[in-house]
Formats: structure tokens, C-alpha cells, sequence
């Protein structure tokens, strides 16, 4: 074994080794070790993940049903909950029918993998979220990559040699780069895949319950969800719960529940999850769940503008709920994050694999639950950016 740890070892050279760390609690705050930190750090963007009208409904689950369902939900794990729960995903999204999994990353696994088989064409933006790509390479459908956001690379893609007989052709993307707060071209995509005759699956995991009227997501927010045939949600990041849902025609969602492995062989979603995320789903369509967004959005404006007034290159595109800090090296990335901690300030440090090489970055995503004082905070906790440069070199 000491192969594994010379890997480990050629990781850590490269200051790409990860570690685990017990936070106690998420939430606007946690503490650790004693100290309390401004948690910029999560993708709770609402601040859902501990509501308590969310742990009652979770409570309320648990005292009916239990903790696990003890099978598949194709054998004897449904129960009405998850049926409800779909219900509601689909009249969210406007769409037929929905599909609950139990995780965003086994939804894109499950889908695309029942979805294209070996004869079909995948057609990926180049910083698709891994699940996607997971998903594509376990289809064994040949898999190209366009760069982020090259309609026009994409084109040539499309006008090049088609897929094998009997082979379909599939355009996949994120709606939200969460790495680099942007978004995906869904307009011209939705174009394409028409005129091209390819499925558009669009992964919509940084949109749902925070981007567009009512929380509907980025396809509404653009325009385009009518002519989405196939959309991802996770029920993890705004909704603040557990788990994912494939969302589209009712013939599509009945062909992945005969199809997709990641649903049929694994065991139903803890009721309480379905119960807290349908609780969620009731949340973000209130007049609440639109001022919680306004907040959430105002937050992100405030910190990116500061940032930048103190130096930083800040990618972020409205109405995405997280912005990146580019730093460039791993060192650098993990150097930031420590001395932001030190001043009380949890973000993310995102490296390679996670981003091209090069590009490490600071993530922040502030939480509708922040205050202006918890932003103000974390713009005095920055070095300013000609001073960190320096110091980092
Ligand atoms: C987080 C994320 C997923 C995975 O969702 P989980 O529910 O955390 O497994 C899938 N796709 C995208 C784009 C994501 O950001």
C-alpha cells in the first residue's frame, strides 16, 4: 500500500491535499474550536438548511415514517411523501412529471447513463459539474467537450459528423458554473438543440429555489423552460435538504424510472429529507422566498463590489447566488483561506481538480440570513489585494 501513500504524498507537494474538519453546525455562523465564523462558505444560499419549519416538517416525517424507507422505492420504499414531493418539483418547473434520487450527483449519473448509450453523440460545456461528466463516460456515448460557453465551437461540433445509426445526440450543461458564477447561454443553446435535433439536459443544481420568479430556476429566469425537454435540480444547495429530481415529460421521467440504475438500485430517500425539501419547495414560492432572494442577491452585489474596489479579479454574473476570487495557485488559495479564517471568515478554496489548473480561487456565497454588517465584516477581513499579491509571491 505504500503506493496510495506516495500519491497522497505527491498531492500534498502540490498543495492539493484535503481534509475533513468538524464544523458543528451550519448556518450564517459556525463555530470552531471555540471561535465564532461568518460561513460564507455553503451553498445554503437561503439559509433553509436549518428553518425550523423545515426540521418540524422533517421531525413530523420521522415520527410517521421512520428513519429509512428499508428498500427501493420500486420494491417497498415509497411512500406519499415522495410522490408529493415530485408533485411539487414538477409544478415548480412547470413540467410533467419529476423524479426524486437520492443525491444531485446520483441523479446525473442515473440519468445520463439510462438516457445515451454507445451509439449516441454527448456534447459537454468544458466546466460541466463532474456528476455530468461521470454520468456521460458511464453511457459510454461518445463525449466531447466544448469550451465554457463557445456557442460556436459547439456549432462546429454539431455540424461535424452525426452519431452512429440509430445514435441520438445529447447537449449537456450546467445552468450555474458555481466555480465561476456564470451562466449558461440557455437562449442560444435551447436554438441549437432544436435546429440540431439533440436533447438539452440542463443541470439547473445553483438555480433552483434562488434564480428566477418564485424561485423556478434559470431556465424560467431566461425564458427558455418550455423548450428544456430535461432538467436537473438537487434538493442540496438553496432548498437546504438532501438529494436531487430529474424534471420533464411524464414519458421521460417513466423511461428513467425503468432506466436509471442510480434510482432503481438504491434505496428510497429518507422520508425526512422529502418532507424537509417539500417544505422547502412551499418556502421559496412565498412572498418570503422572493425577499429572501432579493437579500441573498443584494448581499452577493455588495461583496462583489467591495471586492473589486479593493483590488480583487471577481468573476460573477447576476443573478448567480456565489462570485470567485482568482488567486491562481493552489498555495495561493488555501494561503487566502487561512488568513480569511484567522479574521473570522469561512470561504471556500477551490483547486484542481475542482478547476483548470492555474485558476484556484476563493469561493463566497453569501446567505439570505447574512447582514450588511456580516458582508462589511468580511471586506475588512481581505487583505487588500496588491498587498496579498505581494505577500503571496
Ligand atoms: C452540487 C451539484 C450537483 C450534486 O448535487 P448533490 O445533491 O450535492 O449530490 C450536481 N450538479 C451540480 C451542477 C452541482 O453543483
Amino acid at each position: 500500500m505504500r503506493w496510495l501513500a506516495q500519491q497522497l504524498q505527491q498531492l500534498a507537494s502540490k498543495g492539493l491535499r484535503r481534509q475533513l474538519r468538524p464544523l458543528p453546525c451550519s448556518g450564517p455562523h459556525v463555530t470552531y474550536k471555540g471561535r465564532r465564523l461568518l460561513n460564507l462558505a455553503s451553498n445554503d444560499y437561503l439559509g433553509l438548511s436549518t428553518d425550523p419549519r423545515l426540521v418540524t416538517a422533517a421531525r413530523e416525517a420521522l415520527e410517521r415514517w421512520g428513519v429509512g424507507t428499508g428498500a427501493a422505492r420500486l420494491v417497498v420504499g415509497n411512500r406519499p411523501v415522495h410522490e408529493a414531493l415530485e408533485a411539487a418539483l414538477a409544478d415548480l418547473k412547470e413540467a410533467e412529471a419529476a423524479l426524486v434520487f437520492p443525491s444531485g450527483y446520483a441523479t446525473n449519473v442515473g440519468v445520463l447513463s439510462a438516457l445515451a448509450g454507445p451509439r449516441d453523440q454527448i456534447f459537454a460545456d468544458a466546466l460541466n459539474h463532474a456528476s455530468l461528466n461521470d454520468g456521460a463516460r458511464l453511457s459510454r456515448a461518445s463525449f466531447r467537450y466544448y469550451r465554457h460557453r463557445d456557442l460556436e465551437q459547439l456549432q462546429r461540433l454539431l455540424e461535424g459528423p452525426g452519431p452512429r445509426p440509430g445514435g441520438r445526440r445529447f447537449i449537456v450543461t450546467d445552468a450555474i458554473f458555481s466555480m465561476d458564477g456564470t451562466l449558461a447561454p440557455l437562449n442560444e443553446l435551447v436554438v441549437l438543440a432544436e435546429r440540431y435535433d439533440a436533447l438539452l439536459v440542463v443541470d439547473d443544481a445553483h438555480g433552483t429555489g434562488i434564480v428566477g420568479p418564485e424561485g423556478r430556476g434559470t431556465a424560467h429566469y431566461l425564458g427558455v423552460a418550455s423548450r428544456i425537454p430535461l432538467q436537473i435540480a438537487t434538493l442540496s444547495k438553496a432548498l437546504g435538504v438532501q438529494g436531487g429530481a430529474a424534471i420533464g415529460s411524464a414519458l421521460l421521467i417513466d423511461y428513467l424510472l425503468h432506466r436509471a440504475r442510480a434510482f432503481i438500485y438504491s434505496t428510497g430517500l429518507a422520508p425526512v429529507l422529502a418532507a424537509a425539501a417539500l417544505e422547502a419547495v412551499r418556502i421559496i414560492r412565498t412572498e418570503e422566498g422572493e425577499r429572501r432572494r432579493r437579500q441573498q442577491q443584494r448581499l452577493v452585489a455588495r461583496l462583489k463590489a467591495g471586492l473589486e474596489a479593493q483590488g480583487y479579479i471577481v468573476r460573477h454574473e447576476a443573478p448567480a447566488p456565489m462570485l470567485a476570487v482568482l488567486v491562481g495557485t493552489p498555495e495561493a488559495a488555501m494561503q487566502l483561506a487561512t488568513y480569511l479564517e484567522a479574521q473570522g471568515v469561512l470561504v471556500g478554496a477551490i483547486r484542481p481538480p475542482t478547476v483548470p489548473p492555474g485558476t484556484s480561487r476563493i469561493r463566497l456565497a453569501p446567505m439570505a440570513t447574512h447582514t450588511d454588517e456580516d458582508i462589511e465584516a468580511a471586506l475588512a477581513a481581505f487583505p487588500r489585494a496588491e498587498v496579498w499579491a505581494h505577500h503571496a509571491d
